[in-house]
């Protein structure tokens, strides 16, 4: 079922069990826009057969928030304009000279290029996929879009982000609602899952300039303004004791200038920024 969050938007929610992100959509008086495609073809269909539930205008638009594979491998069963920045056009690309076959997978999870989670999400929710060639998106753009459904405009915006450098948010100004992607999170590299320490806060001072009061997260639903503003004091608040690759370091010098311990979700940020520091020594 598709949790309503104002009269004109719309999510479902994520499912982290099987890997599937929020997906939104969001309805002007003439047509209806998607934020994020699905992890499979089954999850499109799955979304779909909401939509069909509600009496909306057609879908003409579906927003990719970003070049991962959870968030728009669904995209051929949309019939509508895909758009996306230039960057996540170019990881596409790359995705569009992937087999889906079984030997093809297999191959892939040997090579650690895909996790095994991956193969099993597409073996069940993608039938049919032994000739599946991704479509090539329909709209690409630099760095800002801006898009009327009909009384219901769209900002879309490249921000930066720790979480990838091809991050998309979609900011409707009337409703104060804004879809973040993954963009808030960190990443993992060999292994290792860091938040980009540099990137932290140009991040959050791209995000916080719009005057949002509801904020969409692709593995978390939804957040109000207050929840944000915890999320970032706890990320900030971790990320300025965190000088080097030690973790005792960081954790002695969070008591001494907080004069408690770390909180559990900034003890998770800790490590995650000093496994950024360890990446950099690398
Ligand atoms: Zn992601």
């Amino acid at each position: 079922m598709l949790n309503k969050l104002s009269d004109t938007i719309y999510y479902l929610s994520n499912q982290d069990d099987i890997e599937r992100p929020t997906l939104g959509l969001v309805c002007g008086d003439q047509y209806s826009l998607i934020i994020d495609a699905g992890n499979s073809t089954q999850h499109a269909k799955d979304f779909l057969t909401e939509i069909e539930k509600l009496n909306v205008p057609p879908v003409k638009y579906v927003v990719i928030t970003h070049g991962h594979w959870d968030h728009f491998l669904g995209m051929n069963e949309f019939d509508a304009a895909v758009i996306v920045n230039s960057r996540t056009n170019e990881i596409i690309k790359e995705w569009q000279n992937y087999s889906f076959d079984d030997s093809s997978l297999h191959k892939y999870v040997h090579t650690n290029q895909l996790g095994d989670i991956f193969m099993k999400i597409i073996q069940t929710d993608m039938p049919n996929r032994n000739s599946f060639q991704l479509k090539s998106p329909d709209i690409i753009f630099e760095n800002s879009l801006t898009i009327d459904l009909g009384n219901k405009v769209c900002v879309i915006e490249s921000i930066k982000s720790t979480h990838t450098d091809d991050s998309t948010v979609i900011y409707i100004p009337d409703e104060k609602v804004i879809f973040l992607g993954d963009s808030v999170y960190g990443k993992t590299t060999n292994s290792l899952f860091h938040y980009k320490q540099s990137l932290l806060l140009p991040m959050i001072k791209d995000i916080q300039k719009y005057d949002a009061e509801m904020f969409l997260l692709g593995h978390e639903s939804i957040c109000d303004l207050n929840e944000m503003d915890i999320y970032w004091e706890e990320l900030t608040t971790a990320s300025q004791v965190v000088k080097s690759t030690s973790l005792e370091n960081a954790k002695a010098s969070f008591k001494a200038e907080n004069n408690r311990d770390p909180n559990d979700n900034e003890l998770f940020f800790i490590k995650a920024f000093v496994n950024d520091h360890i990446i950099q020594s690398q």
